[in-house]
Order: structure tokens, then C-alpha cells, then sequence
């Protein structure tokens, strides 16, 4: 296992043929996220679902409309927001990734943070928190509240689809997203 290299593209395309972990023999396509280098926000999902898995491209089903509804209330242009995932290849069945999946595939994110250096990172979703602001986060402690990662500002928020369970949810998840625009723009 090397190191990943450092820009965007090459990025995508190593990740596009990794094999550090199990997920990349059961994926259609990797689905290394998008978005521009010069984007101030970064989203982090979960992990691909079926429709990433198929078309290679983060939230496109119906988490991602939630997602799109969200950021549009919120004001955030999506197209200048990179959105990622902490693992890249779909988990079988929506499973969970595991913990040796997230930490082979951390590198990646690692490098991505890197490579587009944003004034504010924002986690969707329990796994997602987790991975980036260490294992003993949770959402009911975290979530609404701005934490730190290596410098960077991170807020973490509800998983899009969990607005599909409780649609009360969506109105917390548009006020976190507001909370980030806000944050960008003072940057
Ligand atoms: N859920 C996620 O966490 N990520 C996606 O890309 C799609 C659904």
C-alpha cells in the first residue's frame, strides 16, 4: 500500500483502481466523489449506495435529492461544494462500512481534504462524524456544534437519509448546512 498522490485527478483515478480493501471486489465503480479543488466546503458521506455504485458519482439517489434540497435552501451551490464519502466503494447491502474498510480507505479522504484545503468540512451522519472526529463522536454529542480536524473548522450534521425516517429532521439538517455557509463566508 503507497501513499496516494496529491492532486485531485490523479486521485480519482488511483482510487478508481484501488484494491487496498475487500469493497473493491464486489464494487461496479468507485465512486471517488466530485467537485472543485477550489471549493470552500467539504461534504462527507457514508459510503456509495446502489446508484453511486452504478453511475460512479456520490449521492445520486434519493439521499442525494434530500442532499440537494437541503443545500439549496441552505444557498450552497452543490457544483461548488466537494462531496465525498468516507469509504469510496459501495459496502454490500448498505452494510455499515468496517473498521478495516474506513482505515484503508482514510488515506484517501486525508489526501482529498488536502488537496482542496476548505474553510469548513461538514460530516453527514453517524459514520461519517466518527471517522473524522475519532471514534468516541457521536452525532447527539457533536452535531450543530463546530469541532477541529488538523485546523480545519468541522461541523457534523444528519445523514440525508435520515430525513427519508424523520422529516423533522430536514429543517435541522438546512439550519446546520446555513451554520456552514455562514462559516465560509467569513473565511
Ligand atoms: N449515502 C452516502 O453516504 N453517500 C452517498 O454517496 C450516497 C448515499
Amino acid at each position: 500500500m503507497s501513499s496516494p498522490p496529491t492532486g485531485l485527478p490523479a486521485l480519482a483515478a488511483k482510487i478508481r483502481r484501488c484494491t487496498w480493501c475487500d469493497l473493491s471486489g464486489s464494487r461496479t465503480h468507485a465512486v471517488p466523489g466530485e467537485g472543485p479543488r477550489n471549493a470552500r466546503l467539504v461534504l462527507v458521506g457514508e459510503a456509495p449506495g446502489r446508484n453511486e455504485d452504478a453511475e460512479g458519482r456520490p449521492f445520486v439517489g434519493l439521499a442525494g435529492r434530500v442532499l440537494d434540497e437541503a443545500l439549496a435552501r441552505a444557498g450552497i451551490s452543490r457544483t461548488r461544494t466537494f462531496i465525498t464519502n468516507t469509504v469510496k466503494c459501495r459496502p454490500p447491502g448498505n452494510r455499515r462500512p468496517r473498521a478495516k474498510e474506513l482505515a484503508a480507505c482514510r488515506p484517501y479522504l486525508l489526501a482529498q481534504f488536502a488537496a482542496v484545503r476548505p474553510s469548513a468540512i461538514v460530516t453527514l451522519g453517524q459514520s461519517a462524524a466518527k471517522d473524522v472526529l475519532g471514534p468516541s463522536a457521536s452525532l447527539a454529542t457533536t452535531r450543530g456544534r463546530w469541532t477541529d480536524f488538523g485546523g480545519t473548522p468541522v461541523l457534523a450534521t444528519y445523514h440525508p437519509a435520515a430525513i427519508l425516517y424523520n422529516r423533522r429532521l430536514f429543517r435541522i439538517l438546512v439550519a446546520d448546512l446555513k451554520k456552514a455557509r455562514r462559516r465560509m463566508e467569513a473565511a
